[in-house]
C-alpha cells in the first residue's frame, strides 16, 4: 500500500470523493480508541452509536471493494491513541503518505497536525466536504465588528445557497424570519408522531465495551437502540420527519411536554454531525415539502434557520475563538453541578423530566437544553466549564465544535455576549406557559419566596440583581430591569435572601 487514510468516527459520509474510486493501494483505517471514549464521561448510547456506525461504515466500504483496516477496542495491537496507532499502521503497511479529512474538533485537529510535524511521511488533510462554509469564513466576514449577528450571516447564506428565495432574490413569503409564529405551547394535539427511527440490538457490542471497562453513564438501551447506523437509515429518518413532523415543526418548536419528549423535532442532529447526511440535501428536501404544499413556510423557514444559520454560525464562532473559548467565564460562576444532574432526582419537575429524558434517550430538544437545564445552570451560577463537559458527554449529537458555542456561549453567556445579545434566562412564568412540567410539581410557578416557591423565580431576580452592572444597559434587558426596579426594597431583599439559600442548597432542591 502507498497511502493510509484515516476516517474519524464523525466522518461517516459514503459520498465523500475519497470513495468514488477503488484503489487497493489505499488502506482506509477506522479505530475505536480509549482516547476518544475517555476525554469526557459519555452517555452509553453515544459510544454505542458511534462505534456501531463506524463498524457498519467499514463493512460498506469493504463491500464496495475498498481495503479497510478496522481496529476494534479489544484488538491487542490497539494502542488506544490515534497518533500511536497511525505510526504503527504506517510502518505495518509501509506507506509513503497518510491522509485525513479535516477534524472538526480543535483537540483532534491539533493532535493530528502535531503528529504530522514529527513524521518523515507525507501527511495531508483534505476537506470533509460536509459544511456549507469554510472553517474561517465567519471570522473573515465579521472582522472588526463588535457584534456578530447570526441574522446577517443567515441571510447571506440563504442568498448564497438560493434557499427559500423568489425570482427576485427576495425571501419567499416577503420576510426572512417567521420566528414569532413559532412559539406555541402544545396541549396534546396534534399527536406526537410515533418514533420513526430504526431499532437495533447492540447488546453484544455493549457487553464487549463493558468488559473493557469503558466508562459511561445513562441508559444504553442496547436491546432497543434507536439511532441510525448508516446513510440509508438516516435517509429514511429524514423522509419520515418531512412527512410526519415538519408540518408542525414551526408551531411547536419551542414547546415542551412531559407527554411528548420529541414533539415535532427532527432527531437528525446525530446523522448530520457524523455526516451520514449532508446539510444541503436536508434543506432541499424541506424546501421541496413547502413548494409542494406539504409544510407551511413558517415551519420550513424555522427549520432552515437552524441548519443553514445556527449550525454553520456556531461552527464559525468555534474556529474563530479556539483555543481559549472553552475556559471563558464572563460571570465568574463556580458552583459544581448538583448530583441530580447525573440522576434526574430533583423535585423540580421540569429539570427532573428533562434530565431523566436525557439520561434515557441521550437527546433533549433545543428548548429543554436552553430554557430548562441551561437556564437553571446560568441562574444558579454553575461553573460553565463543568456545564460544558456535562453537555458534551450526555447528548448523542455532542461534538465540541457545535456543543461548546451552544453551551458556553448561547446558554451560559460565558463568552460575554459574543453569540447572544442577551442571556437566555427566564423565571417560572415562561416554563409554565411553554410546558406542562409545572403540573404536579411541588414548587409553584406563581410563588416567589417560601418553601413552595419555584426556585426559578428567586434565582432569576437574583441573577439580574447580581449582574445589573454588566446587563442593565443592554437594550433587550431594560424591560426586565424596569420590573426589578419597580419592586419594593423589602421584596427585592426577600428574593435575594431566598436565592442565596437556594444556591447554598442546590443538591436538596
Ligand atoms: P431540530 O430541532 O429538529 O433542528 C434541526 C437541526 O438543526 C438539528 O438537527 C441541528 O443540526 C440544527 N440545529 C438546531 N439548533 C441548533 C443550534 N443551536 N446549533 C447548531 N445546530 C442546530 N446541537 C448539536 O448538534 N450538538 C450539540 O452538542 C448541541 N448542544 C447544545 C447545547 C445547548 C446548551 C443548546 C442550547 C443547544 C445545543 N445544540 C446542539 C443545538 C440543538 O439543541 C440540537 O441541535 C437539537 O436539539 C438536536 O435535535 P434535533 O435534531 O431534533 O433538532
Amino acid at each position: 500500500a502507498h497511502t493510509l487514510r484515516l476516517i474519524l468516527g464523525d466522518q461517516l459520509n459514503p459520498q465523500h470523493s475519497w470513495f468514488q474510486q477503488v484503489d487497493r493501494q489505499v488502506v482506509y483505517v477506522l479505530m475505536e480508541v480509549r482516547q476518544e471514549t475517555d476525554y469526557v464521561l459519555h452517555h452509553a448510547q453515544k459510544i454505542l452509536a458511534i462505534f456501531a456506525a463506524m463498524r457498519d461504515f467499514a463493512q460498506q466500504l469493504r463491500a464496495a471493494g475498498h481495503r479497510v483496516r478496522y481496529v476494534t477496542f479489544e484488538d491487542p495491537s490497539n494502542r488506544h491513541s490515534i497518533p500511536d496507532n497511525l505510526t504503527a499502521l504506517a510502518a505495518h503497511y509501509g506507506v509513503r503518505q497518510v491522509q485525513w479529512q479535516h477534524a472538526d474538533e480543535w483537540r483532534l485537529d491539533t493532535q493530528l497536525q502535531q503528529w504530522a510535524d514529527t513524521q518523515a511521511l507525507t501527511c495531508s488533510a483534505v476537506d470533509s466536504e460536509h459544511f456549507l462554509t469554510s472553517r474561517n469564513e465567519l471570522a473573515t466576514q465579521m472582522r472588526g465588528r463588535r457584534q456578530w449577528l447570526m441574522e446577517h450571516f443567515y441571510r447571506r447564506m440563504r442568498r448564497r445557497y438560493r434557499l427559500l428565495l423568489d425570482n427576485h432574490e427576495q425571501p419567499v413569503g416577503g420576510k426572512w424570519n417567521f420566528d414569532h409564529e413559532n412559539r406555541k405551547p402544545w396541549r396534546g394535539t396534534p399527536a406526537e408522531p410515533t418514533d420513526w427511527r430504526p431499532c437495533h440490538d447492540h447488546r453484544v457490542l455493549w457487553e464487549k465495551l463493558q468488559r473493557c471497562d469503558v466508562p459511561s453513564f445513562g441508559d444504553p438501551q442496547a436491546n432497543a437502540f434507536r439511532w441510525p447506523l448508516n446513510r440509508q437509515e438516516a435517509l429514511s429518518c429524514l423522509k419520515a420527519f418531512i412527512t410526519h413532523a415538519l408540518p408542525h415543526f414551526g408551531d411547536y418548536e419551542d414547546a415542551m411536554s412531559s407527554q411528548a419528549p420529541r414533539l415535532f423535532h427532527s432527531l437528525l442532529s446525530f446523522s448530520l454531525n457524523v455526516k451520514m447526511l449532508h446539510p444541503l440535501e436536508v434543506l432541499e428536501r424541506a424546501e421541496r415539502a413547502w413548494r409542494e404544499g406539504q409544510a407551511p413556510l413558517a415551519a420550513v423557514e424555522g427549520f432552515t434557520r437552524q441548519i443553514l444559520g445556527w449550525r454553520e454560525y456556531v461552527r464559525g464562532i468555534y474556529w474563530a475563538h479556539m483555543p481559549g473559548y472553552e475556559s471563558l467565564n464572563a460571570f465568574g460562576h463556580d458552583l459544581p453541578l448538583p448530583h441530580w444532574f447525573w440522576t434526574g432526582n430533583t423535585r423540580m419537575r421540569c429539570l427532573q423530566q428533562c434530565i431523566q429524558q436525557s439520561l434515557q434517550s441521550a437527546h433533549a430538544h433545543h428548548i429543554q437544553r436552553l430554557m430548562v437545564i441551561g437556564n437553571f445552570a446560568l441562574l444558579a451560577g454553575l461553573d460553565p466549564a463543568a456545564v460544558h463537559r456535562w453537555y458534551l458527554g450526555i447528548y448523542i449529537d455532542a461534538f465540541e465544535w457545535v456543543e461548546l458555542p451552544n453551551t458556553l456561549g448561547m446558554s451560559q453567556h460565558a463568552d460575554g455576549g459574543l453569540i447572544a445579545t442577551k442571556p437566555y434566562i427566564s423565571s417560572a412564568a415562561y416554563l409554565h406557559r411553554m410546558s406542562d412540567y409545572c403540573q404536579g410539581c411541588v414548587y409553584k410557578p406563581t410563588q416567589k419566596t417560601g418553601p413552595h416557591a419555584c426556585p426559578f423565580n428567586a434565582l432569576y431576580w437574583d441573577f439580574l440583581a447580581r449582574n445589573a452592572q454588566e446587563l442593565g444597559d443592554k437594550g433587550r434587558m431594560t424591560l426586565m430591569y424596569r420590573q426589578w426596579q419597580k419592586m419594593p426594597p423589602e421584596q427585592q431583599a426577600a428574593l435575594r435572601t431566598h436565592a442565596e439559600q437556594l444556591r447554598q442548597n442546590l443538591g436538596t432542591l
